[in-house]
């Protein structure tokens, strides 16, 4: 059986008053049946980790370089992110692939990196609309599945997010078929790989404007093992109820 996991990614958002909700995170969900890893902008996260403790609510990074020191000016290790805190981290965010220009082979690398650091690597992947709208979607997340995720994946030290570029921050979502799609067609991709026991562990995220009136129906689709959340990871008002529909699920 996989651990639900709910993953909140704040991006460049939150100060210090940000804490608040983390606190609040954590006295609401205090027996969560899942797991709930919220990542905060890194000059929250020794504070944020401080703040919820370890338990219930995990914290992890947004980003880590794959070296784990040298001259990389405004770079962060995995092993710095494990010092502050973090348990895991996200790796190869469609605006990290966008914004820096991310290859799936430095996704690769940022991932062994974590590995070495004792992190879960959250390794995000999805198609833009223009790939969606040309019928390549499968064609494309399977390559960066297969090249972004290194050899060694195992459902401990990896969780895979599927986020549609044009459905991050959007408001746009896919149908339940074609998240169902992409999670039946990454599970048999994983199983193919890796075996049946190692892709069965393997958590499967959708992320890409969830909202509390629509997780639920996400939740219930096929693969689906929980979510990544962006806007809505922000206030435990909102992020609360995402939960529980995960742990209702
Ligand atoms: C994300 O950035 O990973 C994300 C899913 O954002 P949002 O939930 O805001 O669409």
């Amino acid at each position: 059986m996989r651990q639900k996991l709910a993953a909140g990614n704040w991006k460049m958002n939150g100060m210090g008053p940000a804490l608040a909700e983390l606190e609040t995170l954590t006295k609401t969900h205090k027996k969560s049946a899942c797991e709930i890893l919220i990542c905060p902008p890194a000059t929250l996260l020794s504070r944020a980790s401080e703040a919820v403790n370890g338990n219930p609510v995990a914290i992890g990074g947004q980003d880590c370089h794959a070296n784990s020191s040298g001259a990389h000016t405004g770079d962060l290790s995995a092993e710095m992110l494990r010092e502050a805190g973090a348990t895991a981290v996200i790796l190869g965010h469609s605006e990290r692939r966008a914004d820096h220009g991310e290859s799936n082979k430095t996704v690769a690398a940022k991932t062994m990196a974590a590995w070495e650091s004792g992190l879960i690597a959250v390794v995000c992947l999805g198609e833009t609309l223009e790939e969606r709208e040309s019928g390549s979607t499968l064609k494309i997340v399977g390559t960066q599945l297969a090249a972004s995720l290194p050899d060694g994946a195992n459902g401990v030290n990896s969780v895979v997010a599927y986020e549609p570029v044009w459905a991050i921050g959007t408001g746009k979502v896919p149908t339940l078929e074609q998240i169902a799609e992409v999670h039946n067609f990454l599970r048999t991709e994983l199983t193919s790989r890796f075996g049946e026991e190692i892709a069965d562990s393997i958590r499967l995220l959708y992320g890409g404007s969830v909202k509390p009136g629509n997780a639920a129906e996400i939740f219930a689709t096929s693969n689906v093992d929980g979510a990544l959340v962006g806007g809505a990871s922000l206030k435990a008002a909102d992020f609360s109820p995402i939960i529980q529909a995960l742990e209702a699920s």
